[in-house]
């Protein structure tokens, strides 16, 4: 469904992400664990066309992405949660929703809205309220529903559980097993490790902008040490 090719990102400072090839398939929950720094973000950020690549190619659906103007990106079905959340704070949280639905404007969202609030109760409870005023893990379900509001098939969430209390995280990640059994195929990033595999089909380990390691939760356990030593775990 997606396809990284040979993919090369930089800054002015120098290269972040060096010669990444990366697929995944329709269904799966794939995940892209590293530490700081590793360049997962940016990797994410050139799928959805906020950063441009160097060199390389994005296929999406077979189709070349790679030069794709960011808002454009939610029209062919990819919607990307980035990390930090950046809800609008002070709009409402149903203006927040709607500008989620933005590509839909000339149709009638309220089907959309009540999956979301179905979905996330505390945003139907809240949706008079302004969105700054939430609590993380509150403004975390808003950002995963204005995502849902482009009704996407490809759902990029960058570092969902960042700042959360260990109960939110739990309920955050039974949303997106929610969200993806619903049919929406999932690339997530994520820095704790045990977390990601607990909820991924497979996953690659990136340092220094590469990847080093890949495969499924139980292959990449069988190695852990060596995925420790990647990841800089003591
Ligand atoms: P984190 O989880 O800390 O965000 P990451 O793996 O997502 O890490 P990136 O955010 O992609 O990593 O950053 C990779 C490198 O690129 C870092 O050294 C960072 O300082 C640098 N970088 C990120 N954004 C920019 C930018 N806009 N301009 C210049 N350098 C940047």
């Amino acid at each position: 469904m997606l396809e990284l090719r040979n993919l090369h990102v930089a800054y002015e400072s120098g290269d972040v992400v060096r010669g990444v090839n990366l697929t995944v398939n329709q269904g799966e929950i794939v995940g892209l664990i590293g530490a700081n720094g590793a360049g997962k973000s940016t990797m994410m950020k050139s799928i959805s066309g906020l950063v441009p690549s160097r060199q390389g190619q994005i296929l999406f659906h077979g189709q070349d992405i790679t030069r794709t103007a960011p808002d454009r990106i939610p029209h062919i079905g990819i919607s990307h949660v980035p990390e930090g959340r950046r809800v609008f704070g002070d709009l409402t949280v149903e203006e927040n929703l709607h500008l989620g639905g933005y590509r839909h404007r000339n149709q009638d969202l309220s089907a959309d809205f009540e999956r979301v609030y179905q979905l996330f109760p505390i945003l139907r409870e809240r949706k008079k309220q302004r969105a700054g005023l939430m609590s993380g893990g509150e403004q975390q379900m808003l950002a995963l529903g204005r995502a849902l509001m482009s009704r996407p098939s490809f759902l990029i969430l960058d570092e969902p559980s960042l700042g959360l209390a260990p109960l939110m995280v739990q309920s955050v990640f039974r949303l997106i097993r929610e969200i993806h059994e619903n049919g929406v195929t999932i690339l997530l990033v994520e820095q704790n490790v045990e977390l990601a595999l607990r909820h991924v089909h497979r996953a690659y380990i990136i340092q220094s902008g590469q990847v080093v390691m890949q495969g499924t939760p139980e292959e990449l356990r069988q190695n852990g040490n060596l995925m420790d030593a990647y990841l800089g775990a003591k």
